[in-house]
């Protein structure tokens, strides 16, 4: 793997990697155009439908979300516990869907204060990994993108769960295990972050 070092991130040159799941379109749960209804709504190209009728053409692209890598004094690394599915009761970090209209990094800080109740005041861009999140029977492509963050610190630091969160915990670097993270795209980001632990950003 190439790494090249620049003022404030690290440029990390990957295979493009591209994993291609099962034989179906990432559009069929889609069967009818959403702009007349006709139900010749039919596959354009791998990743976007059209409709014969009126020409609407819709693409599928990658939701945004984020993951945030924290980790405190001891060089311990925050992780939540997932309170709702996919994989509900594993292992996860703090993050979430990008909404509309805000900077990735917004998002990561937003997910951090929302799940977590810290207030993060820099991040730092990691990598980023595709994933495939099942959500209400339908498969969202995603791309995950991890963020180093920095808390603020002050006389309240305390880390507690909220909103997608059952529990925060700080793991000690030897008692992070990949395995135990549900997500596969987290599971692989843990597997990346190990060698950050034990360094601190609160
Ligand atoms: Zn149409």
């Amino acid at each position: 793997m190439d790494k090249e070092h620049t003022n404030s991130h690290t440029v990390t040159t990957l295979p493009l990697g591209g994993e291609r799941g099962g034989g179906l379109h990432p559009l069929h749960l889609f069967r009818y155009c959403p702009l007349c209804g006709s139900s010749q709504f039919v596959e354009n190209n791998g990743k976007s439908k059209r409709c014969l009728d009126c020409g609407f053409v819709y693409y599928l692209n990658p939701s945004a979300a984020t993951v945030a890598v924290i980790t405190n004094e001891r060089g311990e690394l925050l992780v939540v516990r997932r309170a709702k599915d996919p994989a509900r009761g594993t292992l996860d970090l703090p993050g979430g869907f990008s909404d509309c209209y805000e900077t990735s990094e917004h998002g990561v800080v937003r997910e951090v204060k929302e799940e977590t109740g810290l207030d993060v005041d820099r991040v730092e861009f990691l990598f980023s990994i595709p994933n495939l999140y099942e959500y209400s029977g339908f498969t969202v492509h995603t791309i995950d993108m991890f963020y180093r963050c920095y808390v603020k610190t002050g006389d309240d630091i305390q880390a507690h769960a909220a909103d997608d969160a059952a529990e925060v915990m700080w793991l000690r670097p030897e008692n992070v295990n990949p395995a135990d993270f549900g997500l596969k795209s987290i599971s692989k980001g843990v597997e990346r972050i190990k060698a950050l632990l034990g360094e601190t950003t609160i």
